[in-house]
């Protein structure tokens, strides 16, 4: 194709690398935060869940029944208000898109979830990257002079971090909630790992806003998310979501799914569990460095081979996980392991010790 088409195409999109998602078929698949329980319960119920939707109509616009469920299931205190995205990428858009304007940025927390990044340049915007310290950590110094410097439009802070998997120190986050001049987004995609908010804190500072989604949970199939925070805000980034953006099928099924909460909790407590085994392993192994996770996965560093080959070595034997792709920075050599099942997590351990031999 010649430039004079693709010059219509803005640069900066031109210069972005689309976003990668590895194929993962027949491979046992540790590599993006899925809960690898399935919901049986519900699934029996699958033909009473599909007639109940009529596709033929247009959804429910807002989806009140499956937000007022949700918001009980997540714990949305009174006063504060939801609005639902096709999964919570969605709504890191709409957020995107209410805020943007000519000499406004996003920041967030490097190494951080690579959304954030990507948004901010889809919708014009700079991303201003804050170091996390040597623990990955908030780096509190860096943090004041980069808001004091940027005023930020949002800051985004990932509670645990993608892909440190870490929580950041609470008193830290507080302090960020007060001298930022814009909104403060806590995503809490892996809430049901962690099991520490910021859902509660709501009524008291009015620039937080507290991201869920059921993907991690369970459901990362049917795309939802939800945003809570100040009814005036909601409202304004209600305004920029497409009509219909939750489908009849999605309404349906979560709203089925939710009634069985219990059973995702349990499989939540199954992968924490899990989750402790694994870190007690990779701590055993002296060429790797696991860091700690209050997430549903690992991310370790290799301290005498080089990742990539560890990561090929590991996918031959029939384990996908993902490579970080880090030569140097605070990402150096590291890989990231979703928890799985005991017996993927055993299959995993034993393809990383082969790798390690080798
Ligand atoms: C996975 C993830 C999300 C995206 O969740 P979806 O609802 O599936 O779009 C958001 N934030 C963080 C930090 C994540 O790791």
């Amino acid at each position: 194709m010649t430039d004079k088409l693709l010059n219509w195409i803005r640069p900066e999109i031109r210069a972005l690398n689309a976003y990668h998602v590895a194929d993962a078929r027949g491979l046992t698949k540790l590599d993006a935060m899925e809960n690898p329980y399935t919901l049986d319960e519900l699934t029996g119920h699958w033909p009473e869940v599909l007639a109940a939707a009529e596709i033929n109509r247009y959804p429910d616009p807002s989806a009140a029944v499956l937000r007022e469920k949700l918001s009980q299931t997540m714990d949305v205190p009174e006063g504060a208000a939801t609005v639902l995205g096709n999964g919570s990428d969605e709504l890191i858009q709409m957020l995107a898109m209410v805020v943007s304007g000519k000499d406004r940025c996003i920041m967030s927390f490097d190494p951080g979830f690579v959304m954030y990044r990507m948004i901010a340049e889809f919708v014009g915007m700079d991303y201003v990257g804050v170091p996390l310290d040597e623990s990955f950590n908030l780096d509190m110094v860096a943090t004041r002079a980069a808001i004091e410097k940027h005023q930020p439009a949002i800051i985004f802070i990932a509670y645990p971090n993608n892909p440190t998997a870490n929580l950041f120190n609470e008193a830290n986050i507080e302090e960020i909630l007060k001298i930022a001049p814009g909104l403060v987004v806590v995503d809490e995609a892996y809430h049901p790992f962690a099991q520490s908010s910021f859902m509660s804190r709501l009524p008291e500072y009015e620039q937080l806003l507290v991201m869920r989604t059921v993907s991690k949970m369970g459901l990362a199939g049917l795309r939802l998310g939800m945003l809570a925070g100040a009814p005036e805000l909601i409202q304004e980034v209600d305004k920029v979501r497409l009509p219909y953006n939750i489908n009849v099928l999605t309404q349906q099924a979560a709203c089925s799914a939710l009634e069985y909460v219990s059973v995702l909790d349990e499989q939540a407590a199954l992968i924490r569990a899990e989750r402790e085994t694994m870190l007690k392993a990779l701590s055993d192994m002296s060429a790797v460095e696991a860091f700690p996770s209050r997430a549903n996965f690992i991310l370790f560093r290799l301290l005498q081979h080089d990742a990539a080959s560890v990561f090929a070595s590991i996918r031959d034997q029939g384990v996908l996980i993902k490579n970080m792709n880090a030569q140097t920075g605070a990402l150096k050599n590291c890989l990231r392991v979703t928890v799985g099942k005991p017996e993927e997590n055993a299959a995993f351990l034993l393809a990383l010790e082969k790798a390690l031999a080798a």
